[in-house]
């Protein structure tokens, strides 16, 4: 009995094998006409002081615009394009496009703040990232100032020269965001050694923050840690106002969630920062 179940639970298990292997390449080969057929979207989500709910910056999220499946989200093709190599074309068009709307939305007058991208491992080993980002910022004429690069620590983690690619482009002015702490490693010693300005708090640890302790000691204790080595906290996923208030009063200084704003399209994206300024100017003219 226990042998047929065994055999049944193989067999079970390669069909699922099959079923992800053909997933997968049916992405890839989508992947590919998705690029040339313009198929991509960025998406922007604000990130939002807790001090006087001014907007910090802005995190590009890609979504992909496919012509069968609609609206396909990240985690569903962004590991297929990865182990692929696709990434590498991908990011470089994620660069471009969040530098050009940033530099539109500076000219415009609306706001002028970081624009991050989210950039993967092969970015930094096979991608030329630093020239990637220099003809992107060249083309469009935004600033370095202008842009800040998000990784995990396993990006970090990836490759030994990656510290020094950080360094150049951190020398020239662009930011850099340790991505979903808490997750990875979270090993002390070597947020101290990589370069990076921001720690972004996972959003594992924001949800149910009003009721379990123990994340409310976490997202604590690595406030207090990132501000006494100097780093920006920036906490992800922050759903709800008393959501908001255990982080204010845990002292990060930024939030990103869908209690102020989901990531929208960029013209949904300029029309709330229209109406907020409208919304400011009002206030002050009282
Ligand atoms: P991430 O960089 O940690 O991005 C934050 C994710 O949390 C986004 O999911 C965002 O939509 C979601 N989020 C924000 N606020 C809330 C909230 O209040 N509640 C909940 N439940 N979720 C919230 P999204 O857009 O699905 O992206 C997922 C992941 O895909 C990203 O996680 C990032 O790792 C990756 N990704 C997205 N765009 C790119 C890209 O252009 N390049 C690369 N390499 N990865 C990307
Ligand atoms: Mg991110
Ligand atoms: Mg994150
Ligand atoms: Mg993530």
């Amino acid at each position: 009995e226990a042998k047929m179940q065994g055999r049944n639970e193989i067999r079970a298990y390669s069909g699922d094998l099959v079923a992800k292997v053909s997933t997968h390449l049916s992405i890839q080969s989508d992947l590919r006409k998705a690029l040339q057929n313009g198929e991509f979207q960025l998406f922007y989500q604000p990130k939002i002081s807790t001090r006087d709910a001014s907007v910090k910056g802005f995190e590009a999220l890609i979504r992909w615009v496919h012509p069968v499946k609609g609206l396909v989200p990240p985690n569903q093709f962004i590991t297929v394009a990865e182990d692929t190599g696709q990434i590498v074309e991908i990011g470089q068009w994620v660069i471009e496009t969040a530098c050009r709307q940033n530099k539109q939305w500076l000219d415009e007058g609306l706001v002028n703040v970081r624009v991050a991208v989210n950039v993967s491992a092969r970015q930094f080993k096979e991608g030329n990232l630093i020239e990637v980002i220099e003809s992107a910022l060249a083309s469009t004429g935004l600033k370095e100032e202008n842009l800040e690069l998000e990784m995990t620590e396993g990006v970090l983690m990836s490759d030994p020269s990656t510290g020094d690619t950080l360094s150049e482009l951190r020398s020239k002015g662009i930011a850099v965001s340790l991505d979903d702490f808490g997750t990875g490693y979270s090993s002390l010693s070597y947020i101290t050694r990589f370069p990076i300005d921001t720690i972004k708090i996972d959003r594992c640890f924001v949800q149910d923050i009003t009721i379990d302790s123990e994340k409310a000691a976490i997202v604590s204790a690595v406030s207090n840690l990132s501000h006494g080595l100097n780093f920006n906290v920036v906490a992800e996923g922050v759903e709800t106002e008393t959501e908001l208030d255990v982080i204010r009063q845990l002292r990060c200084d930024e939030v990103q969630g869908y209690y102020y704003c989901r990531p929208m399209a960029a013209q949904d994206i300029s029309e709330w920062l229209r109406s907020r300024s409208a919304v400011t100017s009002l206030k002050s003219a009282k």
